[in-house]
């Protein structure tokens, strides 16, 4: 039985930005907590035609923007103006509820958005936001990494998890190879941003990676081989498979159906969410809510 899965990613855009969703996708709603997975540009928007997201909700996750080139501002209902540039991670725990802004100040942009879910026993807690300008540089074979999230070796970042997980970037600028010890109770979720790849897994299963595929690994692999024959970027998320039912609707992870309508309805009522300062524009309205399944 083959141990690597392939998805096809979906291509939209988000506040004028060209994006790559990886997560989710038919067949593979969440790696370990990762439940939403977008690579958004790289691209040069016009003079004038920035990305511009309103002020809109979420409940239940955390946002996790990794810049990698260009800056964008961030504002919340809990007051934060923060600046995001390239190699810098804005963490957003929703809790309960919260709401942001999002606009460039860059023509210039790229960078990856997931989500996190958050478990039972925070995901009704009270919203934060976090800043970390810098984070631990790992170097794997050819490749230099980041660490986003999670322990490797003597390394760990600063960022903060409810559950286990790993996240990191791997970048190499011309031909390149790593071996990656993986915890073997994770599944994994690899993303291309750029150039190919080549996976190699132990039992000698070989799969390649290319910009708006998703694939995955299920739990039980002890290291991973990749190999580029050029530059290349990729993207390694892993947690363990996450125990609890995700539904997912416009900007809420919940439990059921119920608690989604009641998100949206609140939000859409102006209640528990609070208010986002000093953004120019309007707020997003929740659309009307279609028939959901219980996960
Ligand atoms: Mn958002």
């Amino acid at each position: 039985m083959a141990l690597i899965e392939r998805f096809t990613g979906k291509r939209g855009e988000v506040g004028g930005l060209p994006i790559s969703r990886a997560l989710p996708v038919v067949g593979r709603r969440s790696v370990g907590a990762w439940c939403f997975m977008d690579h958004a540009g790289p691209a040069t928007l016009a003079p004038g035609q920035g990305m511009r997201v309103g002020p809109h909700p979420h409940t239940g996750l955390q946002t996790f923007s990794w810049m990698i080139e260009g800056e964008i501002l961030h504002r919340d209902s809990l007051g934060s103006a923060q600046v995001l540039r390239a190699g810098q991670v804005n963490l957003m725990t929703a809790g309960r509820g919260i709401c942001h802004s999002e606009e460039s100040l860059t023509e210039r942009l790229q960078l990856a958005q997931l989500w996190i879910a958050l478990p039972d026993s925070s995901r009704f807690g009270p919203p934060r936001f976090e800043h970390f300008a810098t984070l631990p540089q790992l170097s794997l074979g050819g490749f230099a990494g980041t660490l986003l999230v999670g322990a490797h070796g003597d390394a760990r970042s600063p960022v903060p998890s409810d559950t286990e997980l790993l996240g990191m970037d791997l970048v190499c600028a011309a031909a390149a190879e790593a071996a990656l010890p993986l915890a073997a109770h994770f599944e994994w979720g690899l993303m291309a941003l750029e150039g190919e790849l080549t996976l190699q897994l132990d039992d000698g299963e070989t799969a390649s990676l290319q910009p708006g595929e998703l694939l995955y690994l299920a739990p039980g692999q002890t290291r991973l081989q990749l190999r580029s024959a050029a530059a290349a970027r990729l993207l390694l998320l892993g947690g363990p498979p996450f125990p609890e039912p995700l539904l997912l609707w416009w900007n809420f992870v919940g439990r059921s159906p119920d608690e989604i309508r009641r998100f949206a309805a609140d939000w859409n009522a102006g209640q528990g969410f609070g208010e986002v300062r000093g953004y120019d524009g309007e707020r997003l309205l929740a659309p009307e809510v279609p028939p959901l399944r219980a996960p």
